[in-house]
Parts: structure tokens; C-alpha cells; sequence
């Protein structure tokens, strides 16, 4: 059967926060629409709460990606603490009782396993899956549906095992633990249609970003070049699906008819924290669409709370030391991957993001994204929560 080809490709921003959420920006989250199937990368506080207030739909999210766990000192779990609502919801979680075997709901639960039920994929660094199987094993969250979580090891982590002592909850699948090759994890998934790479991100914890790349896609197709020697041979029409997937066709007569090139497909880098994403760089040439912090910036006269002694120089360095960007090295990386569109996030809370309706929150955003493009050369997104768009197919 000939691929099919995705139908539209959204990016809806659930969170756009970094540390501290605010009242106008929530903790990290993106949703990433593939025609009707939804993928999380990162899941912050209250992202259930986002995906209700957006038209992304719940019961569609297939796979959910996270960048890093954070287990250490700053941000603590911006990226990872809304993971178990959404998946207890995703799965139709319930409370469970400390003896789940009197729970009545487990009837449910068995009718429900008969049918086979393809399991919500977690992707994640090493404790990722033991965050979650304790989350879920110590607030006796009952699922009414499997998950999987896959890890991207790094060298210097276990190559094997868990990361916990306790046994795998009720509803958890066996996953891989996926050790990097070339010093990138490359195809951690691949179907017809896309395929997901990770590589490593330079941050004060173990992090990653994601490469999303869609499969060739087929050729511009000209029937005028086709039909009449279709029509000249009696070949029956029905070739022309083939020679549109790109396939060569030998009519009657011996002629060879060639269907278009197919064309690359798009291309998403989809980073998490970072003050250097240099290990990527080569997983992510010529991106559609660059997501990349912008945690602080230096905006003397726009931003009121710049301290006097500050320069661009101090506050790159201390953003940096904190393993954070500001716009200008998110510009600079952009143009270095030759990426078409840079979609800036991770802001800082001294930056509110209602910059839609708040004209000092705007005069900062534009300032932000301006210093971006000059060092990129391209257009610069500043994320907005809830701020969805589309990413066409190349032409
Ligand atoms: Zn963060
Ligand atoms: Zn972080």
C-alpha cells in the first residue's frame, strides 16, 4: 500500500515558563499535532490544565517526550511535574486503595484490557521511568490502559536496569533503554511517516533535545506529462497513484514513465534546556522550525528591572552559568543549523506573557525576538501559551 502522508503539522505552546510559572505563563509544554495524533515534549506543572484550556485533545496524545528530569538544584521538575496528571488522565487513571483487589473499578479495568491497546510511549532520560512508576505506585494510581517509558542513556549512566527498586506498576510495559551511537540516540522511533532522534544538550543536568523529521514526501505532480501516454498505450488510469508516490511505470510499448522526485519532508528540533546545543547541530540541519530557550536577556531601557551594573556580557555569562540562553545565542545557533523559523520559549517570569494584550509585555517580546533575528537573519517566534500554528510542507 502506498505511504500516506501527514495531513497537517501543528505546534501548539501549552507552557512557555522557566522556572517560576506565572499567572500569564505556565511550566514548559509543547504539543506537536501530527495529522490527528498528538506528541507532548515536556510536561510541566498544570500541563493537564493547558491541553483543557487549548483545542489539543487529551485522548489523542500518543507519545509524550521529555527533555530532562531535573533532579537536581534550579528549575526543579518545570519539565517533568505534570507528567503523572496527564497520564492519569490520558489512561483514564483512578485512585486505587491500598488493597487494590477490593477496588470495584478493577472489573473496569480487566474489560477493558481484552481489546488490544497500543500503550502511551514515554520517551526520557534516565528517571523517567522510575519517576513515574513511583508516582504512580505510591499514589496507588490505577490506569485503565498501558504505558511504556523508553530511556536514552548516556554514556556515563547504567546501560541496564530500572533506576529503582521497586517492580513495575500493573500497567507498565517492558522499555527500552536506548544507548547512544555516535554520541547521538538516532530513530528511537520511526514509522511510514516520521522518524525521532535525540542527541544530547549542553545544561547543568542530562538533557536532550528531539529531531522530528518527516519521510520524503511525494513529488509535484504534472498529469499533462502522464495522461496522453497513458491514454496512447490504453493503460489504465489507476497508474497514476503509483507514478505520484514517485514509482517508474513500463507501459506497453516499452516506455518508461518516471513519477516526480519525491521531496524532503519537514523537519522540527525541538530542544530543551541549554546554554549550547552544539552536540545536535548536525541532527538538526536545515530545521522547518527551531524551538530554543531564551531564558534571560539584557534589555537596558525596555525591560525596567535591569540593574545598572549589567551588560549583555554579565548577563550571558550568568545565564550560562545556570545553564540557560539568552535570544542572541538562540539566534546565533538558528542560523548555524540554517533553520527556517525560530520559535523562542523557556522565558524568564520577569517577562509576561500576555504580551498580546499588555503593551510594555509586547514592547519586551518584540525586543526579545529582535535580538534573536539580528543574530539569525530569519523570522523569530516568542512563545505565547496557547499560541498554535502550523508548519507547512516545503515547496
Ligand atoms: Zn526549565
Ligand atoms: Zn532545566
Amino acid at each position: 500500500m502506498a505511504p500516506q502522508t501527514l495531513s497537517s503539522v501543528n505546534i501548539t505552546i501549552l507552557g512557555s515558563a522557566s522556572a517560576q510559572p506565572s499567572s500569564t505563563r505556565n511550566h514548559s509544554s509543547l504539543a506537536l499535532r501530527l495529522s490527528g495524533d498528538v506528541w507532548l515534549f515536556d510536561c510541566g506543572e498544570a500541563t493537564q490544565h493547558q491541553i483543557q484550556k487549548s483545542s489539543v485533545k487529551m485522548g489523542k496524545i500518543q507519545k509524550i517526550f521529555i527533555t530532562h528530569t531535573h533532579v537536581l538544584i534550579l528549575d526543579v521538575g518545570d519539565h517533568i511535574f505534570g507528567l503523572l496528571p496527564v497520564l492519569a488522565g490520558r489512561l483514564n487513571g483512578a485512585g486505587g486503595m491500598a488493597d487494590a483487589s477490593e477496588d470495584p473499578r478493577l472489573q473496569l479495568d480487566a474489560r477493558d484490557t481484552q481489546e488490544e491497546v497500543l500503550p502511551l510511549e514515554i520517551y526520557g532520560p534516565l528517571g523517567t521511568r522510575a519517576y513515574v512508576r513511583n508516582g504512580l505506585i505510591y499514589t496507588h494510581t490505577i490506569l485503565g490502559a498501558p504505558y511504556v517509558v523508553h530511556e536514552l542513556r548516556f554514556p556515563s549512566d547504567p546501560p541496564d536496569g530500572d533506576h529503582t527498586a521497586l517492580p513495575p506498576h500493573a500497567c507498565e510495559l517492558p522499555g527500552r533503554n536506548i544507548p547512544q551511537a555516535d554520541g547521538v540516540w538516532r530513530d528511537v522511533f520511526a514509522d511510514a511517516l516520521v522518524t525521532v532522534s535525540a542527541a544530547p544538550i549542553h545544561h547543568s543536568v542530562p538533557c536532550v533535545g528531539y529531531v522530528i523529521t518527516e519521510l520524503p514526501v511525494p513529488g509535484k505532480m504534472d498529469p499533462k506529462k502522464y495522461i496522453p501516454e497513458l491514454k496512447r498505450t490504453k493503460t489504465p488510469m489507476s497508474v497514476m497513484s503509483r507514478l505520484q508516490q514517485g514509482e517508474s511505470v513500463e507501459l506497453s510499448d516499452g516506455t518508461i514513465l518516471c513519477g516526480p522526485e519525491r521531496r524532503a519532508g519537514r523537519k522540527l528540533v525541538i530542544l530543551g534546556d541549554t546554554y549550547d546545543p552544539s552536540p545536535i547541530a548536525d541532527l538538526a540541519m536545515d530545521a522547518d522550525l527551531l524551538v530554543h530557550e531564551a531564558t534571560n536577556a539584557h534589555l537596558p531601557g525596555i525591560d525596567q528591572n535591569t540593574k545598572a551594573e549589567d551588560t549583555y556580557e554579565s548577563v550571558e555569562a550568568r545565564a550560562k552559568s545556570r545553564g540557560h540562553s539568552t535570544p542572541q545565542l538562540a539566534g546565533a545557533f538558528a542560523k548555524r543549523i540554517r533553520a527556517r523559523k525560530l520559535l523562542l520559549n523557556h522565558f524568564s517570569p520577569r517577562y509576561p506573557g500576555d504580551d498580546d494584550v499588555n503593551e510594555q509585555a509586547k514592547k519586551i517580546m518584540q525586543a526579545i525576538g529582535k535580538l534573536a533575528e539580528d543574530n539569525f537573519g530569519g523570522p523569530v517566534i516568542c512563545a505565547r501559551d496557547l499560541m498554535s500554528f502550523d508548519i507547512e510542507p516545503r515547496r
